[in-house]
């Protein structure tokens, strides 16, 4: 699709993934849509997409990165 809240006649693809774990081996994967050329970020609703993904490994990975930012 093309950007159409600035117009710009960019292309929306995909943005980086978030992942948040969830319990002890299931991540959920977030990925929200953005402007190619001008950088607008599409949030939310239709432009989101979740899924879950069960991986213990990614998961205590997570968690590690949130404790050592936690404890800075
Ligand atoms: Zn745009």
């Amino acid at each position: 699709m093309k950007c159409n809240i600035n117009d710009c006649g960019g292309n929306v693809v995909d943005d980086e993934p978030n992942y948040i774990p969830l319990g002890t081996d299931m991540v959920l994967k977030i990925t929200d849509k953005r402007c190619e050329k001008c950088g607008a970020v599409y949030v939310g609703g239709q432009y989101q997409k979740l899924e879950r993904i069960q991986n213990r490994e990614l998961c205590d990975k997570l968690y590690r990165f949130y404790e050592e930012n936690l404890h800075g």
